[in-house]
């Protein structure tokens, strides 16, 4: 039988492609969160991004941070726009949620022993991890080392757990090229972080300035869709 593997999965242009790569060589079962983003429109593009690869099972799990906040995604705090690039590689901005993937990964690890797999995938990379510590290496490492710690199917000897960043040294030119490679329809994505209700980008959010500039350099065009 085919192996199977926990995706997270966002909407964005990192998360499809890395879904893509996983769906290479494992069955793959995607998961989502409405965690209580301020661009929670993305959760229609994760689904319609699961559907086009088909991919065998999306799931959405409801986990509310804004109860919490502290972020520009997760409180009512604006995001910040049209910042240089300079700007944007400089510091772990606003938008920033703490601890966001410690807490994605836990509930891919709990998926993932309930489905009783052992592979976890996500999009992180190189890009981002020059702003978000919970994209670095050493994180990912640590989060392996304690994934095998902290379950029973690992402690009773069943398998390793592992944690998959395929993008993890790309750039995004790299990765978008790679997508488009294996099969992905960027059309049907939304990196966005403050898009309207329908889901149209603002063309001038850091994650939005970021897309565009690596659809400009992979030299493919961007089918971001924009509001007036
Ligand atoms: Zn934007």
């Amino acid at each position: 039988m085919e192996q199977r593997a926990v995706v997270l999965l966002s909407g964005g242009v990192d998360s499809a492609t890395a879904l893509a790569c996983a769906r290479a060589e494992f069955q793959c079962y995607a998961l989502a969160f409405d965690y209580g983003q301020r661009h929670r429109v993305e959760l229609q593009a994760a689904r319609r991004v699961a559907q086009d690869l088909g991919i065998v099972d999306f799931r959405i799990v409801n986990l509310d941070l804004s109860a919490i906040g502290g972020s520009a995604l997760t409180a009512d705090v604006d995001v910040p726009k049209g910042r240089s690039l300079t700007a944007i590689g400089e510091g772990i901005p606003i938008t920033y949620v703490p601890a966001r993937n410690t807490i994605f990964l836990a509930i891919a690890l709990n998926y993932a022993e309930v489905i009783e797999t052992w592979d976890i995938f996500m999009g992180a990379n190189v890009l981002d991890y020059s702003g978000y510590p919970d994209c670095r290496p050493a994180f990912l490492q640590a989060f392996e080392r304690l994934a095998n710690l902290a379950t029973k199917a690992s402690i009773e000897g069943r398998g390793t757990f592992r944690i998959h960043a395929p993008l993890l040294y790309l750039n995004k030119a790299q990765i978008i090229r790679k997508g488009i490679e294996l099969g992905v329809n960027y059309s049907l994505t939304l990196s966005c972080y403050d898009p309207d209700a329908v889901g149209h980008a603002c063309g001038a959010c850091d994650s939005c300035l970021l897309r565009q500039k690596g659809f400009a350099e992979a030299g493919v065009t961007d089918p971001t869709v924009y509001a007036q």
